[in-house]
């Protein structure tokens, strides 16, 4: 929050009766062409007179980086770019910026191995920073732990040999790590380096870029000014003073991840869904034939067991309810429950709204039932921590389109 395109976004919506879009300039085929983006509640409030579904909708297009800024990485220039892999360690799997991560291993692996003795100059560099880290039962968990599972998990994400510059674990709120990170940013940018940040809606990239120009003394928040950044004249912008030199940081607008469930939920929906204290677990003993709900939005099922119950425990906002029961009445609590005791959706109608109910399968084994053996996270919302002695299959259903990894356990 506190940034331009915030106030941007919210003068677009407001006005409805003056400017209802903005106006971009997009490359197209080698040729620049000035093109109105409308807001989708914009458009609604034109041609209907009315908001559909007010506030689910994304009042800004998603942003590209890939194709905005992918091809500046490789600056032919010999100016180093640095692009900060930014991602929610409440929503690690969802939030983690993908494609982007993508697009810095493939530039690696373009590069061959033969880069031990440090990076081309112009070959991308990336940092790993983990934001709100104060969400996570901080005590219980070890940094080095939280280190390396991040460091495997954005390997995951990456889907490729992703060479890290560094893993950061960092909470704005609290001034965790931003000092460090700094120093590190700075010392990896050089003099005339570019450094890119970049991350999902919410990550808290606007929190932290504002607590790192505090840290690096600017008071008064930073100057934000439009980088002269081709087809993102609005978008990119660049933070002045706080890298010092000829180098520049870079503010990219957040990224819309579709398969997080936060993004199809209406503002009243996602306040009951976001996590913003330090998570508490809520644990159930379950045996085959039973089932957990996270309100309206995720079902777990044990399907089958090998041995006798297995210990499930839930990672999520705790203004989100929780039903445990058996499963065969499960199609009765989408129809009677779904909306109303179960929220989110907040009412019934919003139930089909967020799409087709599917099952994905997952088979987790373990040899504990102190230590948990796997998660299964939902993309959006949280995780389900899964410790047994022995085999279990279980099914998880969510709206179609949600993203739901099992992963090594966090906790
Ligand atoms: P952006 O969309 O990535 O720029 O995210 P913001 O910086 O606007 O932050 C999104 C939400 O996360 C806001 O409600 C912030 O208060 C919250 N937030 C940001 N950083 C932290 C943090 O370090 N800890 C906690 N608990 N919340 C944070």
């Amino acid at each position: 929050s506190g940034h331009l395109r915030e106030g941007e976004a919210a003068a677009a919506a407001s006005s409805s009766s003056a400017a209802v879009g903005v106006g971009v300039e997009v490359e197209k085929e080698g040729k620049k062409e000035n093109k109105v983006v409308v807001c989708a509640r914009c458009h609604s409030l034109r041609h209907y007179g009315v908001v559909k579904r007010p506030e689910a909708e994304p009042l800004l297009p998603d942003f590209d980086f890939v194709a905005a800024v992918g091809p500046r990485l490789a600056s032919p220039s010999g100016a180093r770019s640095l692009v900060l892999l930014l991602a929610d360690a409440s929503d690690f799997d969802g939030s983690f910026p993908r494609a982007v991560a993508r697009l810095v291993a493939a530039a690696g692996e373009a590069h061959g191995s033969d880069w031990k003795h440090g990076a081309p100059a112009n070959l991308p560099r990336a940092l790993l920073v983990v934001t709100k880290l104060d969400l996570l039962p901080t005590p219980s968990l070890s940094p080095d732990d939280v280190h390396a599972w991040a460091h495997s998990r954005a390997r995951a994400g990456a889907g490729g040999d992703l060479r890290l510059a560094g893993v950061h674990l960092v909470s704005a709120a609290r001034g965790w790590g931003v000092r460090d990170l700094l120093d590190h940013v700075r010392q990896l940018a050089g003099s005339r380096g570019n450094v890119w940040a970049v991350g999902a809606r919410n990550v808290g990239k606007s929190t932290l870029l504002n607590a790192i120009a505090r840290c690096s003394g600017i008071e008064g928040g930073p100057t934000l000014t439009e980088a002269p950044v081709p087809g993102t004249t609005l978008d990119v912008i660049q933070v002045d003073g706080v890298l010092g030199s000829q180098a520049k940081l870079f503010d990219t607008p957040g990224l819309l991840h579709g398969h997080q469930l936060t993004s199809r939920l209406t503002r009243e929906e996602q306040k009951l869904v976001r996590v913003s204290k330090e998570m508490r677990p809520r644990t159930y003993r379950l045996k085959p034939g039973q089932s957990v709900h996270i309100g309206g939005l995720v079902r777990l099922d044990i399907e089958e067991l090998t041995v006798g119950s297995v210990y499930v425990t839930v990672w999520a906002s705790p203004l989100v309810p929780l039903h445990m029961g058996k499963t065969e009445n499960a199609a009765a609590m989408v129809k009677d429950h779904f909306g109303l005791q179960l929220q989110p959706p907040i009412g019934q109608q919003r139930v089909n709204e967020l799409g087709k109910w599917v099952r994905k399968q997952f088979k987790v084994s373990g040899n504990s039932w102190d230590v948990n053996s796997k998660d299964i996270a939902i993309a959006g919302l949280g995780w389900f921590g899964i410790g047994l002695k022995g085999e279990a299959v279980l099914g998880l259903w969510t709206y179609d389109g949600v993203d739901v990894v099992s992963r090594n356990s966090l906790v």
